[in-house]
């Protein structure tokens, strides 16, 4: 990857992390907004305190999102940018161009979900299962209907 093409990638990267830490900024006031709102009504406590749990879990994602782009941010600051983290040999740039905090070049990538290393940073095991088995939501529920 040339340095034109890397510097084009540091630029998006930095304007999705701004964006990033507008919407986690956004999130913390609506938070805190759910927080202060005082209500008697058993009900309504168990709603706010499920927006909650679902505000944190959107949050999650975004601020591992942000992590994974300050490596990256890294990496371009060191010249390591590009560079497959396991093999050490250069991401093919449309892999880069395609997944701009990408950390394994495809071959490592591919060998790593072949042995379903569940500490790998980039591994979701819920997400692959779901995406590999997409029945195992449409199932989801349902009771068995014997004909
Ligand atoms: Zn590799």
């Amino acid at each position: 990857m040339d340095q034109e093409a890397i510097l084009r990638i540091k630029d998006q990267l930095q304007e999705r992390k701004s964006e990033l830490l507008r919407l986690i900024k956004e999130q913390q006031e609506e938070m805190g907004v759910i927080q202060s709102t005082r209500s008697p009504d058993w009900l309504d406590l168990t709603t706010a305190t499920e927006n909650i749990h679902l505000l944190m879990t959107l949050g999650d994602n975004e601020r591992r999102e942000l992590d994974d782009i300050e490596i990256a941010l890294g990496k371009i600051d060191d010249g390591t940018y590009g560079e497959c983290e396991a093999c050490g040999r250069k991401i093919k740039s449309a892999r880069l161009e395609a997944l701009m905090t990408a950390r394994l070049c495809k071959k490592c990538k591919d060998e790593e979900e072949a042995t379903l290393k569940p500490t790998s940073p980039d591994y979701n095991i819920g997400w692959r299962a779901i995406e590999q088995d997409p029945t195992l939501l449409a199932g989801a529920g349902e009771e068995e209907q014997d004909e």
